[in-house]
This record gives structure tokens, C-alpha cells and sequence, in this order.
């Protein structure tokens, strides 16, 4: 089962996670606020993503992340939203994006 070992900060802002695979993964914080996939950003019946990338500023920044049971991290960014919850695996698949 996929659970992040570590979870930093880069030198360039970036979000990092150490997985217990072995691999790793870094998120720019508006990559992370981009992908948020809670009820406010993406519609959950239709997956149709409802925010628009026009109203998140390149600037925005993490203020908090916490695990949330053993499956997914809450991310709280500083542009008033805190609703995301980010399974591990969409972690991973957004690595692969990247
Ligand atoms: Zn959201």
C-alpha cells in the first residue's frame, strides 16, 4: 500500500513526498491547488472541473498539510481553501502527468 515516508519542503517551494517504494514525488503548491479534487473544484457526479486556473495565483502557497487517515493528505493553502483531500494513488498518478 502506497504511504509517503516523508513529507518536505524543496529549496524551490516545492512540496515533496518520499514514498515507502522508494520513489519520490514534488508538487509546485499551485500545481497541487490546480489538481485540488474536492466537491468545490471538481463536480463529483459529472468529474467536470469547476475551477477555473484564472482564480488560483501563481503564489499561492501550502500552509498546512496533514494525513487524513492512511489513504490521502489534507492540504490547506493560503488562498482560503482547505477542503482538498489527495489520495496517495492521485498523488502518484500526478507524478506520472508531471
Ligand atoms: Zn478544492
Amino acid at each position: 500500500m502506497l504511504q509517503p515516508k516523508k513529507v518536505f519542503r524543496t529549496p524551490e517551494g516545492k512540496l515533496g513526498f518520499e514514498w515507502n517504494d522508494g520513489s519520490r514525488s514534488a508538487f509546485s503548491p499551485r500545481q497541487l491547488r490546480l489538481a485540488c479534487p474536492c466537491a468545490l473544484c471538481v463536480d463529483e457526479h459529472t468529474g467536470e472541473k469547476l475551477l477555473d486556473p484564472s482564480t488560483v495565483p501563481e503564489s499561492v502557497k501550502v500552509l498546512q498539510v496533514q494525513s487524513v487517515g492512511r489513504y490521502a493528505v489534507g492540504i490547506s493553502f493560503d488562498d482560503g481553501h482547505r477542503s482538498g483531500i489527495y489520495p496517495y494513488d492521485k498523488l502518484m498518478e500526478l507524478t506520472k502527468k508531471a
